[in-house]
């Protein structure tokens, strides 16, 4: 029923007064007839049943109407949401303004739902741990980077307590922090329950105050960590390995002008020692270069290039084949192929060199050194440097790789090591895309094993 069709039924109503009071005005001024009492009854029984039929039919329309709104609106901002069309045209309007308005609602939930799954896509994809968290420290968002740092099941529910999810007072005490005072807050720390993981963490405010919660991205710094102590720990290296030399050439330097230049027999000595441990500053001086430059990352100026294995090999013996007939010992090839492999000429010298250098250094008195190079497959160069010296022992062969590692440091010293030769190796062939491995036995000798991949 129309508002139009309500009223006019009203006013049919209202009108229905004055004609039933025309009707039954004689009888009224007659004044006698008892038919003017039950008149009466019948137009007030008429008029008050055809009252109360249309208010409950008004009523009926009306709320099954506002029925269909509240059930449209209760269902928003889902697209399948029912709007009744008939109805007053009041209410056709309020409905097509409802419709239109649902529209608008769709769309910006849309976008809203959008939105957040790209963040929580972005979220989940980045390697940094995130977790945010609400002013009494219950989780709000936990990403997997975060979930995995910690061996947490994923995906953390929300409203979980901190506790519950990680157990590190750090993490605890930064959040807390950051809450309570509003201001981003950046801290580094080792968390013993993320397998003793550095962490470089940076917690900022969510939201305002009095619902303040914050968020915390960690960024995983072990690496780097790992990487200063390395450079921490070669700076003291270094100084404990120069101190020893400088000390002994400052002591005997001042023995020789305290009077001992006069004392010709112990003179020569002492000079003589202070000549080795200049040698041996000088091999430390040498190394340390190489290393540094390894270091740095520099590349050469000229671009890897196809190498002959055999010439570089040749050369290397070159370098110590004096040292190695001054202890008698044979230095030979063996089955030697001529290989070609790609890289810098000068750097797989200066690997096969300290490896040489090595057999003859630590070798017995007329004993042999022998160096092999075939291919180990129709994609791989294998070289060999073998040597009949004394051997490296099982719990050592595992750290000889170690920069200024030696096996037995006093032996060493007077041969001129730096432990900085193996190293030097290792960094050389790795970063030629090659591995080198070692097996040794005491007492018998050691054998060091290159491969490289083949130049094409
Ligand atoms: P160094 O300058 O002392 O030779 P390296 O890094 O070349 O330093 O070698 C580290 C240590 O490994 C040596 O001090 C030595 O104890 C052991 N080593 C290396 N090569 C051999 C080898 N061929 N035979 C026995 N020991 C070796």
């Amino acid at each position: 029923m129309t508002f139009g069709k309500l009223v006019g039924t009203w006013l049919l109503l209202m009108l229905s007064v004055p004609i039933a009071l025309f009707w039954i005005s004689p009888e009224i001024a007659s004044g006698s007839d008892p038919s003017v009492a039950l008149k009466l009854l019948a137009v007030a029984a008429g008029f008050s049943t055809a009252g109360v039929l249309s208010i409950f039919a008004v009523f009926r329309k009306w709320s099954g109407i506002t029925n269909g709104l509240e059930n449209f609106v209760a269902a928003l901002p889902s697209a399948e949401a029912y709007l009744p069309e008939d109805g007053p045209p009041e209410l056709q309007r309020l409905a097509r303004a409802m419709r239109e308005m649902a529209g608008r609602v769709r769309h910006l939930v849309d976008r809203a739902s959008l939105e957040s799954a790209r963040r929580e896509t972005i979220l989940a994809c980045m390697a940094e741990g995130v977790l945010a968290v609400d002013r009494t420290l219950k989780v709000i968002f936990c990403n997997a980077a975060f979930a995995q740092a910690f061996s947490t099941r994923t995906p953390v529910p929300e409203g979980r307590t901190l506790y519950e999810v990680v157990r590190e007072p750090a993490l605890r005490e930064i959040l807390e922090r950051v809450v309570s005072s509003g201001t981003a807050e950046t801290d580094r720390f080792q968390l013993p329950s993320a397998a003793g993981r550095w962490f470089e963490a940076r917690a900022l405010p969510l939201g305002q105050e009095p619902k303040r919660g914050a968020v915390i991205v960690l960024h995983d710094v072990t690496n780097i960590e790992r990487q200063e102590q390395i450079r921490k720990d070669f700076v003291a290296d270094v100084s404990h390995e120069l101190r020893t030399p400088l000390a002994a050439i400052r002591g005997y330097a001042e023995t020789l002008l305290d009077g001992a230049l006069d004392d010709a027999a112990n003179s020569r000595r002492f000079v003589e020692v202070i000549l080795s441990h200049a040698v041996r500053l000088n091999n430390i001086a040498a190394d340390l270069l190489v290393i540094s430059e390894l270091d740095s990352n520099v590349q050469p100026a000229l671009p890897p290039e196809s190498i002959s294995v055999l010439e570089t090999i040749q050369s290397a013996v070159h370098t110590v084949e004096s040292e190695a007939a001054l202890r008698g010992l044979r230095l030979e090839l063996k089955n030697c192929e001529d290989c070609a492999v790609i890289g810098h000429r000068f750097r797989l010298e200066q690997a096969l060199t300290n490896l040489l250098d090595n057999a003859v250094k630590f070798n017995r008195a007329r004993g042999a050194v022998w160096i092999e190079c075939s291919r180990a497959d129709p994609r791989q160069v294998r070289i060999s440097v073998s040597d009949t010296g004394v051997g490296i022992r099982q719990e050592d062969l595992g750290r000889i790789f170690d920069r200024f590692y030696r096996v037995d440091k006093a032996r060493t010293r007077p041969v001129g090591g730096t432990g900085l030769g193996l190293p030097i190796v290792q960094e050389v062939i790795e970063r030629m895309g090659g591995r080198v491995t070692v097996e040794s036995q005491l007492g018998k000798g050691s054998r060091f094993t290159i491969l490289l991949r083949a130049a094409e």
